[in-house]
């Protein structure tokens, strides 16, 4: 595969020889690009092009979406995350990532504000925004409408946590959706067991990583997610579950889906690939493996699979957090409730999925594209993302089934000092990231600048105002 790139906005370029792949198929097909966008796929179309690619022997999947990333930061100096983190996305044929600003002094738009600032000085990927809602006041609910008219059109609550949202919170915010639109998401663990877990585990000295595990177990995660379906139901709104992490919770899921309610849910990598005997390594080898919900078993790892596989589950994200070892991870030091939860990872996803998924015989290539790019990007309303087609943004990984991924934390685009998955050999390599009709990535080298990413302003998709509840 030879790439070439290509500039200028009536610019063609056209990919020849490759296999396209999209959520329903994969097929040999000739992909035509004119400025940012795909103009038209096919046979035939060489005599209209500026640059041609050989892409023989190369998949062509659509630039992944991820719908869940922790990237941005309060403070609105801190330009670095969002380089690095979207320096991450880029290299692993992330094109698009949807980042969770947060409610900043009571704000949703003071938040956003921030979060938009940081995005669009440093952002190598296209960029939107969920809006985390931890302090649920009339002020944050009036808020909601703006927020949708600025393209943010989902909102997320957490049970568990330190700002958790009550019952009555959760209530309120899903309620006011039926006036402004918008999909409500629920970190779904019960915060006040986990809180009281917490307690008595370390009253009784037991401070090691494993212990996040076993005070955040399997039916923290269960009660949470039936307590959210019920209150989905009775304000007649759709939920979204984050990083959902077990059997039971996919069973839940598909109960409530059964009995006609809108519940939508995601997996994350960590939870399909790690398990929790990680979390037994000693002192700061174990911390490494702490996030919220903790890893689970291979059991729990089968049942994410299958509820991929069945659409129960419409995404794998990686609810990527920069924690490093240094100032992070090693407050195991102190103890495992003062280590910061969260997993790097956005820039190996699609490798993952491809070595684990693909490879190993669990998911499809149509499958790996389904949950990476295209359902996100209809869920969310993420424009011109997600399958490669006519009149969509020219955002394409060109990537060598045959090549091979070693994963090193050493020199970590991302500035994080480890990685979960050090060592891991994947089959599968991404040759180049096209990024509406740019080359920002030839064989691991970013050629796009800092603040090139562009915003996503997002609708709301099947997710208008009004009883949406059968959705
Ligand atoms: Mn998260």
């Amino acid at each position: 595969v030879r790439l070439k790139a290509s500039q200028g906005a009536h610019m063609r370029t056209l990919f020849r020889g490759g296999t396209v792949v999209s959520a329903s198929g994969e097929y040999r097909s000739d992909v035509l690009l004119e400025g940012e966008q795909v103009l038209a796929l096919g046979t035939d179309l060489g005599l209209e092009a500026d640059v041609v690619v050989d892409a023989g022997g190369a998949l062509l999947l659509p630039g992944l979406v991820d719908s869940h990333t922790h990237i941005g930061s309060p403070d609105p100096g801190k330009l670095d995350a969002f380089r690095n983190g979207t320096r991450g996305a880029v290299l692993g044929g992330t094109t698009a990532i949807v980042d969770f600003a947060m409610q900043s002094d009571g704000s949703l738009l003071d938040g956003l504000q921030r979060w938009r600032a940081q995005a669009s000085a440093g952002s190598y990927a296209d960029y939107g925004f969920h809006m985390i809602i931890d302090d649920v006041t009339p002020a944050a609910l009036a808020e909601m409408a703006r927020l949708v008219e600025e393209g943010v059109t989902s909102f997320k609550v957490f049970l568990s946590g330190a700002k958790a949202a009550s019952d009555e919170d959760v209530l309120r915010v899903l309620r006011q959706t039926t006036s402004t639109g918008g999909l409500v998401q629920v970190h779904a663990e019960n915060g006040d067991a986990i809180r009281v877990n917490v307690e008595n585990a370390l009253a009784s000295g037991r401070t090691e990583a494993i212990n996040h595990a076993t005070t955040r177990p399997r039916e923290t995660e269960l009660e949470a997610v039936e307590r959210a379906i019920h209150l989905g139901a009775w304000a007649r709104r759709p939920i979204f579950f984050v990083h959902i992490s077990t059997k039971e919770a996919v069973q839940a899921i598909g109960r409530a889906r059964a009995g006609g309610q809108a519940v939508h849910a995601e997996t994350c990598v960590h939870y399909l690939v790690l398990a929790e005997d990680r979390l037994m390594r000693p002192g700061v080898e174990g911390a490494k493996y702490m996030c919220a919900p903790p890893l689970r078993t291979e059991a729990d790892q089968r049942s994410l699979w299958s509820g991929l596989r069945q659409r129960l589950l419409s995404a794998c994200t990686t609810d990527h957090c920069a924690h490093s070892v240094k100032g992070g991870k090693d407050r195991i030091e102190v103890d495992f409730a003062h280590v910061p939860n969260g997993l790097p990872s956005i820039q190996h996803r699609l490798v993952l999925l491809y070595e684990y998924g693909v490879r190993q015989g669990r998911i499809t290539l149509p499958e790996l594209v389904t949950m990476t790019a295209t359902s996100p990007a209809r869920l969310f309303d993420i424009p011109g993302k997600g399958e490669i087609a006519p009149g969509m943004d020219a955002d394409i990984v060109l990537f060598d089934p045959e090549g091979s991924t070693l994963i090193n934390a050493s020199g970590d685009p991302t500035g994080v000092d480890y990685s979960p998955y050090e060592g891991e050999q994947c089959r599968g390599s991404i040759v180049g990231v096209y990024r509406r009709g740019s080359l920002i990535v030839d064989r691991g080298e970013v050629l796009a600048s800092p603040g090139d990413g562009r915003y996503l302003h997002r609708g709301f998709g099947a997710f208008g105002p009004g009883d949406r509840s059968a959705l």
